[in-house]
């Protein structure tokens, strides 16, 4: 029998890396150009399949605000959350350089480790990149998280992001359960 899961995700990052240039392509196959900033937080549903493991997912997806003055806001909408895509911006270091705040905002406020998925974003930009694969892969490693490299333009590895964090979820799910 198919299993049913329902998970609330959280999309991670600094301002403007992609958090919702990606979650419309994925949630609803679509790219805006135009950089309009998040306020607050917005959310998105989509359901999926995961053939392979015989498995439904509904996933809440919450795309928080990434500026700083947003930061009361945001821990209200941890609550909850099983999942993070963790997004930089090849183009820019600083924002691979402030992946670490993101992962210890996220574990503290949710108040435990969850499974995240290190998402190098805008890799369609080949000639500003700057952060490359070997060290966007060493951190992943370093950390536990699953690496991919994406562009919400291209839509180039978009799915794959979410559907990997999905079997970690679902993994972790049945190990807690049978704890
Ligand atoms: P957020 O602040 O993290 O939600 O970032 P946005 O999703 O609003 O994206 C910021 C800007 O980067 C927007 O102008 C997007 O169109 C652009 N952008 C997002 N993802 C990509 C990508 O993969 N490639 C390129 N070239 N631009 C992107
Ligand atoms: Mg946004």
């Amino acid at each position: 029998m198919t299993a049913e899961f329902r998970f609330k995700i959280v999309m991670l990052g600094d301002g403007a890396v992609g958090k919702t240039a990606m979650t419309t392509r994925f949630t609803q196959n679509f790219f805006d150009a135009d950089y309009k900033r998040t306020i607050g937080a917005d959310f998105a549903v989509k359901r999926m399949d995961i053939p392979d493991i015989d498995s439904h997912v509904t996933l809440q997806c919450w795309d928080l605000a990434g500026q700083p003055r947003f930061e009361f806001v945001r821990q209200g909408f941890y609550r909850g959350a099983r999942g993070g895509l963790l997004l930089y911006d090849v183009t820019r270091r600083r924002t691979f350089l402030n992946i670490d705040r993101w992962k210890e905002e996220a574990f503290v406020n949710i108040g435990q480790e969850i499974p995240i998925v290190l998402v190098a974003n805008k890799i369609d930009l080949v000639d500003s990149r700057v952060v490359n694969k070997k060290d966007g892969k060493a951190y992943a490693k370093e950390n536990g998280f699953i690496y991919v490299e994406s562009s919400a333009l291209t839509g180039e590895n978009v799915e794959e992001a979410y559907v990997n964090l999905c079997k970690r979820m679902i993994k972790k799910s049945k190990a807690d359960s049978s704890k």
